[in-house]
């Protein structure tokens, strides 16, 4: 057979593993990555075309409704790098494709059809069929482009697409795909408009009696002639009516102009300040840029010291890559509402060129950006871990700063890493990438190690600065002499804040780190207090039955939260009002236990009194600019003490920070995840890393009750390599990551039994297959209840699979992710390769 393709392959965003077969009809076969618009079950959706397709043996296709891209929306790049996301993560393609692309280009119900201009009936005579007519009568009778979904709900059937196409092509019907509107105007593009208010002509006389008519004239006037209608209407105070009048008088016209919206547009970057390399920062960027020389250059592994000057490495590639070359690049942050400083200063270096990518942006806005990517108007897109999707025509660079944070795993499917993504995706593309760390992950020195990745290292901070000192502060010695001095009573004192005073801190801030505080406040420099944990009290607990209030849908304990007068789940962000009396035995001797960053911020704010005390953890950032608005203050010396999880320890540079406090190091530590030794390794000497980044030096003092942990210890010493070769023993028997590759299957069911037969089943299943593997390489682990065993309302068990082949572990889950249904009614099993978190 030839001839022009009749059928297509196309990838549907739903949560199944295989793609659908459609009829073409008379549309030409589009380019694989051109979005179309398939009908789908009882409802439209929009799909990505892949190829051509054979339809044998395939009854009942149905017809592709519309193809929806001029140029595809997936480039052949992206598209084969999604393929291979989908296939590695075991995930749908087209929820792959979904997840790479902004948001507005798979949304069907973003679909508006509205009247034409003229508003005459159907100008070529011909028959309106029955829904036609209904459809017109519809519109005709509300305001505005209306929601096809909307529509079609109205017509109380099937689908209207026949109907407005015939509609749209004898020119009655307008129809649109729009992002939603922050502001709730439809236009064409996806651009914000911004009204003026123009002067047309010099026409004083016909003003009469409209003075303020005169009036907003006359502004007009001496503005240059014109001004934005927000302006006129707001803070001017001009009517509608006022502006009608101009115009109806032909003196002024509206006129839309269109904007990109770009929020970080208003925020000054700064200067870029001109500093040299130093001769280490200068040998790593000479080799990084020998690379761009190389046909398939092998990945960096920048392992540099914290405020050993990593940024200006980054910045000096992406000046060689972006303004001599002229090619794109990625920047990859944690999270960029974290990381401002680092943001900032590739905006002061680049201006114009940076598309910042980042979790504020409205729908809208990351459209916009994603547009300016593709058409080359800006050439470096910074932002975290989806910004690896960028659409940058030519790439020349992907940088992963702090390459070892947790935040580049995704949670939900497709469960890709963004650094192992940026591997993949700057291998395949030529380009050169650099992933950069002072605490690098484990898997990356280990690749290091190996070879695959070239290390290169930054082992000194720049300008001869030194890494600050560190102490650290026994709280069992603590507690000790706390007893010792005050009675037994005085445990009761430090754990339950709210019932007095404690004096100087109790066991929460010890002598030690009293003493030090003060000393700082003293000569006016500022300090850093970190504990990683929210809330008032992790939990509350009856004195007289035992009794721990947990959340009804998860397996953990609930976190008083004090100033809301509630207790919260962190998990699931369920809440209910704080008890006065154990709901258990009646009993009103409740304690209020484990330490979190609102009581210690009141413990400060009573031991350091006239200090001013900045918080920042989850519960006071909730506004899209509080981080910036918060580090803003710590910036201009406005806060004295700034209070945090581990918000705050990534990536700040504040130069008149000489101390940072760790308040309990041991929070995370026994957590039953492989990854909490590593996990504390790396907040302690990242947060240790926010001291003495100036010319005044610094130090940090860490309180802790296992001081002896070679987490602590190694953190202490500044010494990565020494923590790196103990974890690595640590990991070999059981075998974990780098060592072995993981896949960690979780079955959950709202159903305990369910979930427990589910995994039972699965395990079995696996055995049960020759080709899966198991034993010739494959090991299985479990089933057995996950750590955490409810979460969200549902029972969780987990089996592990584990092997040092990544094709033979690959082979395996494939198998149980697309082959084994579990029975019975609600129960789900999420594959999740190469886990960050076992919990
Ligand atoms: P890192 O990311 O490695 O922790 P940064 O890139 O934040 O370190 O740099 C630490 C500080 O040193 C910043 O304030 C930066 O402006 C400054 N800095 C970097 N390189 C140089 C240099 N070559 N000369 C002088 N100052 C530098
Ligand atoms: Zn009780
Ligand atoms: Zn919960």
């Amino acid at each position: 057979m030839s001839g022009p393709a009749s059928f297509v392959e196309v990838a549907v965003p739903i949560p199944v593993e295989r793609t659908f077969t459609y009829a073409l009809g008379d549309l030409q076969l589009p380019e694989p990555g051109t979005r179309v618009l398939v009908p789908f079950r009882r409802g439209e959706r929009i799909g990505w075309v892949l190829g051509p397709a054979s339809g044998e043996g395939i009854d009942g296709i149905r017809p592709v409704l519309d193809v929806l891209d001029d140029e595809p929306s997936a480039p052949p790049e992206l598209l084969r790098l999604c393929r291979w996301i989908a296939g590695y993560y075991l995930a749908p393609l087209g929820i792959t494709l979904r997840s790479a692309l902004p948001s507005v280009l798979s949304d069907a119900s973003r679909d508006y059809v509205s009247l034409a201009d003229s508003t005459s009936a159907v100008g070529d005579g011909a028959e309106l069929t029955p829904r036609e007519a209904r459809l017109l009568e519809l519109l005709a009778g509300r305001d505005g482009p209306q929601r096809v979904r909307t529509l079609r709900k109205a017509l109380d059937s099937g689908s209207i697409w026949p109907e407005i196409r015939n509609l749209e092509g004898r020119g009655v019907l307008r129809h649109e795909t729009v992002p939603p509107r922050d502001a709730g105007v439809l236009t064409r593009k996806v651009v914000r408009l911004v009204r003026w208010l123009s002067s047309l002509t010099e026409r004083e006389e016909s003003f009469g009696r409209a003075y303020r008519q005169k009036e907003a004239y006359e502004l007009l006037e001496a503005a240059g002639g014109s001004l934005e209608l927000a302006h006129l209407t707001g803070r001017a105070g001009f009517s509608r009516s006022v502006i009608r009048g101009l115009e109806e008088k032909e003196i002024a016209r509206v006129e839309d102009e269109e904007v990109i919206r770009d929020p970080f547009a208003g925020r000054d970057p700064g200067e870029a300040p001109k500093h040299r390399p130093t001769p280490a920062q200068q040998e790593a960027l000479e080799e990084i840029l020998a690379g761009l020389e190389q046909e398939k250059p092998v990945p960096f592994l920048l392992h540099g010291v914290t405020g050993s000057g990593k940024t200006l490495v980054y910045i000096e590639l992406l000046r060689e890559v972006v303004l001599r070359r002229g090619m794109g690049a990625i920047v990859l942050v944690p999270e960029i509402s974290l990381t401002p400083q680092t943001v900032s200063r590739f905006r002061a270096h680049f201006g114009d060129e940076v598309a910042v990518l980042h979790s504020g942006l409205s729908d809208g806005e990351r459209y916009d950006a994603w547009r300016q990517l593709r058409n080359g108007e800006k050439r470096i897109a910074v932002g975290a871990r989806s910004a690896i999707f960028a659409p940058l025509p030519r790439l020349g660079a992907v940088v992963v700063d702090e390459e070892h944070d947790g935040s580049y795993k995704q949670s939900e499917t497709p469960r890709y890493h963004a650094r192992d993504v940026a591997v993949v995706r700057a291998t395949r593309s030529g380009a050169v990438c650099v992933l950069g760390s002072a605490t690098p992950a484990l898997e990356s020195w280990a690749n290091a190690t190996k070879r695959k990745f070239t290390l290169l290292s930054l082992p000194d901070r720049v300008a001869g600065g030194a890494l600050p000192t560190v102490g650290v502060v026994d709280l069992r010695s603590v507690r000790r002499n706390l007893e010792g001095g005050r009675g037994a009573a005085s445990q009761r004192t430090a754990a339950r804040a709210d019932d007095g005073s404690p004096p100087a801190g109790g066991t929460v801030l010890s002598p030690a780190l009293v003493d030090a505080v003060r000393t700082r406040m003293a000569s006016s420099e500022q300090v850093i207090l970190l504990l990683n944990r929210r809330g008032y009290s992790s939990f509350v607990q009856c004195r007289e039955c035992g009794d721990v209030r947990t959340c009804r849908n998860c397996s953990v304990s609930l976190t008083f939260h004090r100033t809301r007068g509630r207790l919260v789940c962190h998990h699931c962000g369920h809440e209910e009002p704080a008890p006065d009396r154990c709901p258990r035995c009646g009993s009103d001797d409740l304690s209020f236990r484990g330490l979190g960053t609102e009581q210690v911020e009141r413990i400060v704010a009573e031991t350091f009194p006239g200090r001013r005390i900045a918080r920042m953890d989850v519960d006071t950032t909730s506004g899209k600019w509080s981080h910036h608005e918060i580090l803003g203050r710590v910036e201009r010396g406005e806060v004295d003490i700034l209070l945090g999880t581990q918000m705050i320890a990534k990536g700040l540079d504040f130069p008149r920070v000489t101390l940072v406090g760790v308040i309990n190091a041991d929070v995370g530590l026994h957590l039953p995840d492989f990854r909490a030794s590593e996990r504390t390794f790396q907040l302690l000497s990242q947060v240790a890393g926010r001291a003495g980044r100036g010319v005044l030096g610094g130090e940090v003092l860490i309180q802790t009750s296992v001081p002896e942990h070679y987490a602590v210890r190694a953190a202490v010493a500044h010494d990565y390599a020494a923590f790196a070769e103990r974890e690595l023993k640590e990991r070999r028997v059981p075998a974990y990551p780098p060592h072995v590759r993981l896949v960690n299957v979780v079955v959950s069911s709202p159903d305990p039994e369910l979930a427990a037969q589910g995994a039972e089943g699965a395990v079995r299943w696996l055995h049960g297959r020759k080709e899966v593997g198991l034993g010739e390489g494959v090991e299985l682990v479990g089933p057995a209840p996950s750590p955490i065993e409810r979460l969200h309302g549902r029972w969780r068990w987990h089996f592990l699979l584990r092997s040092p082949s990544s094709r033979a572990l690959g082979t395996a889950a494939r198998a149980v992710a697309s082959g084994y249904r579990p029975r019975g009614g609600d129960v789900r099993l999420v594959v999740d390769r190469d886990p960050t978190a076992l919990l």
